[in-house]
């Protein structure tokens, strides 16, 4: 084993041993807390109306806003592997965005193949398999609405859609918008019953107008963020990463304002670079 690999093997141990000390510490925590709030409850102490309101608020996190987000990863061969590796960092911090969030969308990763998946295999013994609210396909997303005999195999079996009508499919594919940034067309709003799809892709620009082809190709709806609208300092077409795109749309679900959600999640620097460069880039 190389010096390096040595490094990095002892550094997972030592990952591993701190994460199972981490448990059993929440474990005890958790448990104190269990007691006290029993004795609370045996000396008649305990607030029905505070548990009752915490016990509301769970629910209404369980339940999420109810709409779905794709992350279409069929773009694999376009990448080199440094940029797989930092996709997989957005994947991951898109889950764990949506795990904390409020109201969680349900996730469903597409196409799932090549390097990424190879990449995500490797990473803590495969986690990314035992993430809630997500779901991952070795079949595209066109599944959704697609009525062919092959469309609901091997990973995509737990799709509702088996069965359904033509007109259902129909309706189901005008409920689908590809995001991206170079669509002509703006979102407003955000709705449950819309299913989103975002570009899993990491190119630094490379590929121009990448996925707006891939959805006029398919005759799906598509449309950008509506940044310019509400940052003036940044351009209309500004292009984000994968997990700003998604935690934009979590923040948005949670406070309906668009300007509160995109400043939240684009780092400030962007706005004074782009001040600096002065208008009128890219757009
Ligand atoms: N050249 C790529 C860019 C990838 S960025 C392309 O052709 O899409 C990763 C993904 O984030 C995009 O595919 C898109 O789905 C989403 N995205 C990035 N910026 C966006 C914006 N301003 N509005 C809507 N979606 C955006």
């Amino acid at each position: 084993m190389s010096k390096k690999a040595m490094k990095k093997a002892a550094k997972a141990e030592r990952y591993q041993a701190f994460k199972l000390e981490r448990r059993a510490r929440e474990k005890q925590i958790q448990k104190e807390k269990r007691r006290i709030k029993a004795q609370k409850r045996a000396a008649g102490e305990l607030d029905d109306s505070a548990e009752l309101e915490e016990k509301a608020r769970k629910r209404q996190k369980m339940s999420g806003f109810g709409g779905k987000v794709v992350l279409d990863l069929a773009f694999d061969e376009l990448m080199s592997e440094k940029e797989i590796n930092s996709l997989c960092s957005q994947l991951a911090y898109t889950y764990s965005a949506n795990r904390n969030a409020s109201y969680p969308f349900t996730l469903l990763c597409t196409s799932l193949n090549g390097r990424t998946r190879d990449r995500l295999e490797a990473i803590n013994d495969g986690a990314y398999r035992r993430w809630s609210h997500t779901e991952w396909w070795d079949d595209c997303y066109d599944c959704l609405w697609s009525s062919s005999p092959g469309a609901s195999s091997s990973t995509a079996g737990s799709i509702e859609e088996i069965g359904s009508t033509q007109t259902e499919l129909d309706t189901k594919k005008q409920s689908v918008i590809y995001l991206t940034a170079d669509s002509g067309e703006e979102i407003e709003e955000l709705k449950p019953d819309e299913i989103y799809i975002i570009g899993a892709l990491v190119d630094r620009n490379r590929y121009k107008s990448l996925t707006l082809d891939k959805a006029n190709k398919q005759f799906i709806r598509h449309a950008r963020l509506p940044i310019g609208k509400y940052i003036s300092s940044l351009p209309t077409r500004k292009v984000l990463t994968v997990n700003q795109v998604f935690e934009i749309m979590l923040n948005w679900v949670e406070t309906r304002n668009w300007e509160e959600a995109f400043n939240s999640i684009i780092p400030k620097r962007k706005f004074l670079d782009q001040g600096k460069k002065g208008k009128g880039r890219k757009d």
